[in-house]
């Protein structure tokens, strides 16, 4: 693990300040019992007990808030991959928890794990309730931790279990993942390249599924009262095209971890009208760290990558006011060789510099749109 923060970028980093709006140190504290304020390896490319967002690397890196992402392991993934049933049977202990139970319930115990781990160094992290919460708890010198989580089968087709999440302080619910929903249609979400999926027989389709059902009308209505954030990540374009015109026009709306179409026209990533529907909202498009998302035809290096998605969503928008950074660390998930954890966070600031963004721009990109996308759609 390396720091790269040179002392104009860890002013930048202190100041904007640093948000990460998706990542998943929760997952490896959960499934591993880890502690988070060790770091364990970051390992090479797709690596399952890799540890990249723990508390040791996102000090570092100087990051002053993240948001993590809570997330269960659909049912179906153990079926549909045997290899990631018999890497979980030796790796997780008590791996039946991934197997058997309520999801909803397995998601609460997660986000007790993540409670634990900050708990543990109160000095140096605090949970956040509030955007204002997070501004206070990063004044104070602190990492400040948003929880959020990632797929809407988690809520078990139970509008009450979103009311749960917002009581427990829950900012953003990213609403499909790998499998279909009761809510939504996802996009395939293992690129068709990946080592994984040339192994296992994914059965993803979400072929004939609905972009939108009635129970997804119903989450996102209630959505509108709660105060929590929709990420459309992971959603077909046809189920985002829904959502864009279910949801009142007056609550920003996220994607957290993609790239854009103009880059890599997957349906995981954003169009352009989309992403103006999203800045005309007040949202903001979270740059993913990886380069099958980003520029599939692009070597294993990122930094490239993430500067010209940047770059195209400032001229799409006219503006660097919807840009945010999403890394998805610690998702089961492939970083760039030169972004391989949050201890190397200061290589992206220092790479904007060296384009030439404005110091504004740069403080906006890092943490600022965040800020302000969380205090007009949480509390
Ligand atoms: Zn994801």
């Amino acid at each position: 693990m390396s720091s790269t923060l040179d002392a104009t970028v860890a002013r930048l980093h202190r100041e904007a300040p640093f948000t990460d709006v998706h990542a998943h140190p929760s997952l490896k504290a959960w499934l591993y019992r880890r502690n988070l304020w060790r770091h364990y390896r970051s390992g090479k490319s797709f690596n399952p007990v890799s540890s990249r967002s723990d508390f040791k690397c996102l000090e570092r890196g100087g990051v002053g808030v993240l948001w993590a992402a809570h997330y269960l392991p659909e049912r179906q993934l153990f079926r549909d991959c045997r290899l990631a049933r018999a890497a979980a049977a030796v790796l997780v202990p008590k791996h039946r928890r991934l197997l058997d139970g309520s999801l909803f319930e397995r998601l609460l115990e997660m986000m007790d794990a993540l409670e634990r781990e900050i708990e543990r160094r109160p000095e140096k992290t605090e949970l956040a309730l509030s955007a204002a919460d997070a501004v206070r708890i990063r004044q104070a010198g602190k990492i400040a931790v948003v929880h959020t989580v990632e797929g809407a089968h988690i809520l078990e087709g139970d509008p009450d279990n979103l009311d749960k999440l917002a009581e427990r302080g829950v900012a953003m619910l990213t609403l499909c993942h790998f499998y279909p929903n009761e809510l939504a249609a996802h996009v395939d979400g293992i690129p068709k390249k990946m080592f994984l999926r040339k192994l296992s027989k994914f059965r993803f389709g979400a072929h004939g599924s609905p972009p939108l059902t009635d129970f997804g009308r119903e989450v996102l209505k209630k959505l509108g009262t709660l105060p929590m954030i929709v990420d459309i990540s992971h959603c077909t374009p046809e189920a985002r095209e829904a959502i864009y015109s279910e949801l009142d026009g007056e609550r920003p709306i996220i994607a957290s971890h993609v790239g854009v179409e103009h880059l890599n026209s997957d349906p995981y990533n954003l169009g352009d009208d989309e992403i103006r529907e999203i800045a005309r909202r007040g949202g903001a498009v979270g740059v993913i760290f990886l380069n099958y998302w980003l520029d599939a035809s692009h070597p294993k290096k990122g930094l490239d990558a993430i500067w010209k998605t940047i770059e195209h969503i400032e001229s799409v928008t006219g503006s660097w006011d919807h840009i945010v950074l999403g890394t998805d660390f610690d998702g089961f998930t492939d970083p760039p060789n030169d972004l391989k954890d949050a201890s190397r966070l200061g290589r992206v600031t220092r790479m904007l510099l060296d384009r030439g963004a404005p110091e504004e721009a740069i403080k906006k990109i890092l943490g600022g749109n965040a800020q302000r996308v969380l205090a007009a759609g949480w509390r």
